[in-house]
């Protein structure tokens, strides 16, 4: 459908999604892939020098055009967000994303983009049906009636709906995944936008390395997720990019554990046993989410292959790293 030689755009190829995204089309030979992203390439999760890296704010339409020009394809996984710390307490600068995937959707119909596809979330979902740890998967129909997280949520919402009527009103070809708490290797794990299974690697491995064997855990522990590796993730939204689905799909992993229980797996990677305190004032999200993943299964055949543990294991190793980086 796309040949190696076509112009693929990555928007956000510098945070963790994108940059993995990158890695992976070079890998299965793309030759020109263009990643672009606000941040300074400093900061950039992964950076190649056989791709173009362009340092550019997507929330202008001016840059978008730019970015956009020549492209067969767009990944537009760029957005102003964290985890729950940082959603919960920065619900305008959430919402300003808007900008960015309309000014990109305007880019691709003016340059005649072939496929557009779009990183939503799990956040879409209504919070009164995620009341309960042992949650009923969500399933794509769950969205509505509409009443998502505050901000974020809307945001995604809004774009989905947006990617729709692209499609409709002037034919452009939009795919959109609602991502599930990705996690994996080369990805916020520190700084106040991190995820949880980031965040618990980090605290072990400070607790570890302290010799202080406490741990503070936002919450009393017992609300349930289920969590992404990052090479599923990326596995998925390529499968799904390239298929003939229309509808948004939930690209997620129906392993369902409370954050206890992923404290306990990241403690036997550590090999250590923490004291655990609970900060029941902290931000938490909804009490139980988990993703249905039938229909995706049903259209595309795709499942996660990654253990919850052993991707933890790859991901510890990884933070590790970067904390005992002279
Ligand atoms: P990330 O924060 O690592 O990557 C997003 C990147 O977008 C960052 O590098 C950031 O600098 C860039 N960006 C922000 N504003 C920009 C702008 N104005 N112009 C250009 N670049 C800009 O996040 P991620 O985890 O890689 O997420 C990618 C996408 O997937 C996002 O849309 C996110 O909402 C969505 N998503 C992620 C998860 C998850 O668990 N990681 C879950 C649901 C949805």
């Amino acid at each position: 459908m796309i040949n190696k030689q076509d112009l693929i755009v990555i928007a956000g190829g510098g945070g963790f999604i994108g940059g993995h995204l990158v890695a992976r089309l070079r890998e299965l030979g793309h030759t020109r892939i263009r990643s672009v992203d606000c941040k300074p390439m400093s900061e950039w999760y992964q950076c190649f020098d056989d791709v173009e890296n362009w340092q550019l704010d997507l929330q202008e339409k001016g840059t978008c055009l730019q970015a956009a020009e020549g492209a067969t394809e767009i990944y537009m996984l760029a957005a102003d967000m964290g985890g729950m710390g940082f959603i919960e307490n920065n619900r305008a600068l959430c919402m300003l994303s808007s900008l960015i995937n309309t000014h990109m959707l305007l880019a691709a119909k003016e340059h005649g983009v072939k496929r557009y596809f779009y990183s939503s979330s799990a956040c879409v979902y209504a919070a009164d049906k995620q009341t309960s740890p042992d949650v009923v998967a969500l399933k794509e129909s769950d969205a509505y009636p509409a009443m998502p997280e505050d901000g974020y949520g809307w945001e995604k919402l809004f774009a989905e709906r947006m990617c729709r009527h692209f499609s409709e009103d002037f034919g452009l070809i939009t795919r959109v995944a609602r991502y599930h708490n990705v996690y994996g290797p080369n990805g916020t794990w520190e700084g106040g936008r991190e995820k949880a299974p980031a965040a618990i690697c980090r605290k072990v491995i400070a607790a570890k390395l302290s010799g202080k064997h406490e741990i503070e855990i936002w919450g009393d522990g017992q609300q349930t997720r289920s969590f992404t590796y990052i090479d599923d993730c990326v596995k998925g939204t390529m499968m799904l990019m390239h298929s003939e689905v229309e509808e948004p799909l939930n690209v997620g992993s129906s392993q369902l554990v409370t954050i206890n229980q992923l404290v306990d797996i990241v403690e036997r990677i550590a090999e250590i046993q923490l004291k655990r305190n609970y900060n029941l004032s902290a931000p938490k999200g909804v009490r139980g989410r988990n993703s249905d993943n039938t229909l995706i299964q049903q259209r595309l055949g795709w499942q996660p292959d990654t253990r919850l543990e052993d991707g933890m294991e790859q991901t510890y190793r990884w933070i590790y790293k970067q904390m005992t980086a002279i």
